[in-house]
């Protein structure tokens, strides 16, 4: 290290405090990639984060970042700052699995566009996090390798399908990351963890090279140890993508922008259907007292009801099987990935590569999901599905003419026994009922840390959006987090 004046330990240093040292050449962009690999190898043996490293490409964006700071050349504001990349989203020439055993060697021939953004932007990708099998889970038990462990409490899972990408950033793995969220998969793993995690506006960021699972559901966002972290990640993977038809063709703000503006007068509708029975009684404090301090914030509270929100776990799961249903026909030993090797003929290659190469979760929905599309039950459940997320996204539209932002907890529960839902499927689903419906409605949402249970474990507040005003909700986040210190405190591990 050139000078050693940044003090204190890097692996919890912000962008912006790693930023003014980079400049300041008292650290170098080699030197906190190193720092990042350093404190991997000291937890991620207990902590199961990375599915693999990426070092090469890793260590050449800091080479180019360095050369740059040596000519004082213009850096982006997030050059240098080490990112860890959920393990579905593809990088040309690297390894991409989505967590499965079916595309355990497969290395990608192509790269998707938020880790284009990434390379532009000069952020050194240190490794691929892992996941739930094609993002399909709610704990990071489902990976085809092993499961990830919550840095709060290690006996715990660490909220999923994004906890690879949760625990990297909540341990100092690394300072930010990306995830994807279908129906909570960012935002549930964020609250867990104890770190900030964002879900966009559907359409705000490219899907193109995030191996779908349910592509009217999917959207990649950040996860940050703060908002303003959060703020600048969203803002250097955002934008319209002509490669993705769904991506949406409008300029993208300046999110740090206004983060700093007070929120008085800003008025927020507490969701009440999320506040009754089956949520946790310290996750009910922890967001009672949030309330509290959003008022205390210059903020105007009111109850809101989305009615349809007992409906919304059977919508979730009857789209999201049916899409993934469709999705993962792709994968079948012929076009990449795993083939199994021992078949006679073509339809034994078919059924053995799958039967081996899926897990049981991945089994479970594709069998769901291709009973909901057929013949003679398509309406019965798939269009009856797609009718009620009208329904829902109505529910929405007509809380959104009331307040501007909708307030509730990101999930039921604090983190769980590795291992106490693998059996119960159903239970599992539950977890999701927070967050589901701001994807089966398109809209932003985000987790900030707001407290802890009693076995220290943290807990996470959402906050739901209109369409595109990611914006506004950062800098309520950014405004709740100034008044409180769950942010600042880390894990000891
Ligand atoms: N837990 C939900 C599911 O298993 C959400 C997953 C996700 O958002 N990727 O479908």
């Amino acid at each position: 290290m050139a000078e050693g004046k940044i003090e204190g330990r890097l692996c919890f240093k912000t962008s912006g405090e790693l930023r003014k040292a980079l400049l300041k050449r008292e650290i170098s962009a080699k030197e906190l990639v190193d720092e990042s690999y350093k404190r991997i190898e000291e937890v991620d043996d207990k902590l199961n984060a990375f599915i693999c490293l990426t070092k090469k490409s890793a260590y050449k964006t800091a080479e180019e970042v360095d050369q740059r700071i040596k000519i004082n050349s213009e850096l982006p504001p997030l050059a240098g700052i080490p990112i860890a990349v959920k393990d579905n989203m593809c990088r040309q020439s690297e390894l991409t699995t989505a967590g499965s055993k079916i595309l355990e060697n497969f290395i990608s021939p192509y790269s998707a566009t938020v880790i284009k953004k990434l390379e532009e932007n000069l952020i050194p990708v240190i490794g691929k996090a892992n996941l739930d099998e094609f993002a399909m889970g709610s704990s990071t038990e489902n990976s085809a390798f092993n499961a990830a462990r919550n840095p709060w409490n290690t006996d715990k899972v660490p909220g999923g399908s994004s906890g690879g990408s949760a625990v990297a950033v909540a341990a100092g793995e690394s300072v930010i990351s990306l995830g994807s969220d279908t129906g909570g998969s960012i935002r549930l793993p964020a609250s867990f963890c104890g770190v900030v995690g964002m879900k966009p506006t559907y359409g705000r960021v490219s899907r193109f090279g995030l191996i779908a699972f349910a592509s009217s559901l999917d959207q990649i966002g950040p996860m940050a140890r703060n908002v303003e972290d959060a703020a600048l990640t969203l803002q250097a993977i955002s934008g319209h993508d002509p490669m993705d038809s769904t991506s949406i063709d409008q300029p993208v703000p300046d999110y740090t922008a206004a983060l700093k503006e007070d929120i008085k007068g800003l008025r927020i509708g507490v969701i009440s259907e999320m506040l009754e029975e089956g949520i946790n009684s310290e996750v009910k404090n922890a967001i009672n007292a949030s309330i509290k301090m959003y008022e205390e914030l210059g903020a105007k509270i009111e109850e809101i009801s989305i009615p349809h929100t007992k409906y919304a776990i059977s919508t979730y799961y009857v789209v999201a099987m049916a899409e993934a249903s469709s999705n993962l026909a792709r994968f079948d030993g012929v076009k990449f990935g795993y083939r199994d090797s021992n078949a006679d003929n073509l339809m034994e290659m078919y059924t053995k590569t799958r039967a081996e190469g899926f897990g049981d979760e991945v089994k479970r929905r594709i069998m769901l999901g291709t009973y909901a599309l057929s013949s003679g039950y398509y309406d019965a459940y798939y269009k009856k599905a797609q009718q009620v997320r009208t329904l829902i996204k109505k529910d929405f539209d007509k809380a959104f003419e009331q307040v501007d932002l909708l307030l509730s907890p990101a999930c039921p529960t604090t983190a769980f026994e590795i291992g106490s839902k693998t059996d119960d499927p159903l239970s599992m689903y539950l977890m999701d009922i927070c967050t589901l419906m701001v994807n089966l409605a398109g809209l932003p949402g985000i987790s900030v840390p707001c407290g802890f249970d009693s076995r220290g474990l943290p807990i996470g507040l959402q906050l739901i959006g209109p369409v595109l005003s990611e914006e506004l909700m950062l800098r309520a986040a950014y405004n709740f987090e100034q008044a409180t210190n769950f942010h600042t405190k880390h894990p000891e591990i």
